[in-house]
């Protein structure tokens, strides 16, 4: 190969020139494989813009590869027999150049075969191991490469909003919020990775049994319908720990917080009955239920100002009402209390609330090939559809949900895991391995099953069979932790904000539904006038101003000289118009900017 000459960075600072790039980069490789040069130095040459990049600093993500040189594997059977034996250590293999660490940049310079069998004489490494392309979550995914690349990814996000056992000592811990499933299972469809990862000891899915069907309306689109049988039976059931904290901070002057039952003459003071779950310390007794109105941490503080002496001399001090309760909507038992020491010495009071969550309509759950439903309805068990064996499924989802996205990988786990839980053992799923689907489909016939997985179901309601054959499996399935009674929310009047007087956000502010640009367009387009002006003014930021005739500036309503005039020329003739506070903020912002927003009245009433 003609000899290149070109830029040298390193850490992509310009250091130099060199008249044979290709000839540095091979030289610096070989040094890098003799172990003369550190082996997480990463060389790579743009070849287009006559450019070699020497990256040495962190951040790089790399990922071992195994060295293919003249078109045969660096790692032999002997050198599996080496380090079988203990002659040869990992660090061995990348010193002396059998594998070498890859980045991102240099893996563009590479030629790398998935399988042995796949090396060519352009090859210049071989994968460890065919799941080393994966992610640790990806590699969590049976039968990834069956799946469309979007799709593995969509699952591999909802891994992080798996319910499942977080820690071993969930029940020490105090994190803000944590979720747990009371029954998680092992995988039936495993991966090699689940055994590497030690994932049986955190176990976040349970095994599904999974039916492909429509059930009248209630799993429309993505929407998938639950066995009541199976969730009273604690199917995808999960606790709920939410942690609350509170602490006696000290201030200037020797004043103190407390952890107390606030007393009746407390400023601020909200009824006996909201204190009664407290114990005589202040704090929410264990295992009492408490809910949106109850106190679970009893707090005074001092005075905001310094006391006042009565008419009778002597200094009564007013503490103001301090006491913490759970989040609306957050009920719960009374799951720890902790008491402990700040770093300044004073008193922090920590208090965990469980509550169980049950299944039901509006919850979600996830396969690991990122089919994800909403649950549509949890059906009476005696209403479910069932087999010849009298069978129920525990998830029915919609077949509309495949075809579109190719997820094959989750018919394959249904099929395979189906198999599996036949013979009673687990199945590998490893991406790109071989196919074990066939085995299991010779499995499913020894055990008087269709090989293609399919089902005669019948009617739950009338028991009649029904038409066609329904694809039946067992796949592994997951609670995410979005749940609709976290979220349900419902206002009529409620607060605004200061600034526009629009009704606040959010379901902490007792917000109202957002009626945003979008919604706006639909009802423009559909010539909705009246619709539009109530969502947009009546129901929002409706107001009344006076404007100027004259100057067409808003004028203002003197309420006690009972006099309304316009204060930039004094006339009296002002007009009112409606319009919604945000309007006017924006001609308020304007002048403050030196501009004059001037209003032309049309049509004066
Ligand atoms: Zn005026």
């Amino acid at each position: 190969m003609a000899g290149i000459e070109g830029k040298v960075f390193v850490n992509g600072k310009l250091i130099g020139f060199h008249s044979d790039l290709h000839k540095l980069r091979k030289e610096l490789v070989s040094k890098r494989r003799q172990g003369k040069i550190e082996a997480q130095t990463n060389i790579a040459l743009h070849e287009d813009i006559r450019e070699l990049y020497l990256n040495t600093d962190g951040g790089r993500v790399q990922r071992p590869l195994i060295v293919v040189e003249s078109g045969k594997p660096r790692i032999t059977k002997d050198t599996i027999k080496a380090v079988r034996d203990g002659k040869l250590t990992w660090n061995d293999l990348i010193n002396q150049g059998y594998i070498e660490y890859l980045d991102a940049e240099e893996e563009e310079n590479a030629h790398i075969a998935l399988r042995e069998e796949d090396v060519t004489d352009k090859t210049t490494h071989l994968e460890v191991n065919s799941l080393g392309i994966f992610s640790i979550i990806t590699s969590m995914i049976p039968f990834a490469e069956h799946n469309l690349s979007g799709r593995t990814l969509h699952g591999a996000k909802m891994f992080k909003q798996a319910q499942g056992l977080t820690a071993i000592n969930y029940n020490l811990r105090t994190d803000t919020e944590s979720y747990m499933l009371y029954y998680p299972q092992r995988e039936i469809v495993r991966t090699k990775s689940l055994d590497y990862l030690k994932t049986d000891s955190r176990p976040m899915i349970q095994n599904f049994v999974v039916a492909i069907m429509p059930y009248m309306g209630f799993n429309t689109l993505d929407a998938v319908v639950l066995n009541g049988g199976a969730v009273q039976r604690g199917l995808g059931r999960s606790a709920y720990f939410r942690n609350y904290e509170s602490e006696e901070t000290r201030y200037p002057g020797g004043q103190v917080d407390k952890f107390e039952i606030p007393a009746e003459e407390v400023v601020g003071h909200m009824g006996e009955a909201a204190y009664k779950k407290l114990g005589s310390d202040g704090l929410a007794e264990l295992e009492e239920w408490v809910e949106d109105k109850d106190s679970i941490i009893g707090k005074t503080s001092p005075p905001r100002f310094l006391e006042e002496i009565t008419d009778f001399g002597v200094i009564q001090e007013k503490r103001r009402e301090a006491s913490l309760g759970p989040r609306k909507g957050k009920p719960g038992y009374i799951d720890k209390v902790l008491l402990t020491e700040g770093m300044s010495g004073a008193r922090i009071a920590k208090i965990k609330v469980r509550s169980c969550m049950v299944p039901e309509a509006g919850d979600k759950y996830a396969s690991k090939h990122g089919q994800k439903g909403v649950v549509g309805a949890v059906v009476p068990e005696e209403d479910m559809p069932f087999t010849q064996e009298g069978l129920k499924p525990d998830l029915i989802m919609n077949p509309h949900a495949v075809p579109t996205r190719m997820t094959i990988g989750h018919m394959l786990e249904m099929l395979t895991g189906k198999a599996a839980s036949l013979a009673g053992v687990t199945a590998d799923g490893t991406p790109f391995n071989e196919d074990p689907v066939d085995t299991y489909r010779q499995i499913l016939k020894a055990y008087g099953f269709r090989p293609d997985g399919k089902e005669a179901f019948y009617d739950g309601m009338t028991g009649k069979k029904i038409e066609g054959e329904i694809y039946t499996g067992v796949i592994a399935y997951r609670r995410l932790f979005h749940m609709v009674s976290h979220k349900q929310q419902a206002r009529s009047r409620g607060p605004v904000q200061i600034l526009t007087r629009q009704p606040t956000e959010g379901k902490e502010k007792d917000g109202g539904l957002r009626f945003g640009e979008m919604e706006t367009e639909t009802l423009v387009g559909h010539g909705a006038a009246m619709l539009l002006q109530e969502k947009l003014i009546e129901d929002s930021d409706k107001v009344v101003e006076l404007v100027c005739e004259k100057c067409g500036l808003i004028a203002v309503n003197d309420q006690i000289r009972k006099k309304r005039y316009c204060p930039n020329c004094e006339t009296s003739q002002v007009y009112p118009v409606q319009m919604s506070y945000g309007f006017k903020l924006l001609l308020d912002e304007l002048k403050a900017l030196g501009i004059y927003p001037k209003l032309t009245l049309a049509d004066k009433a």
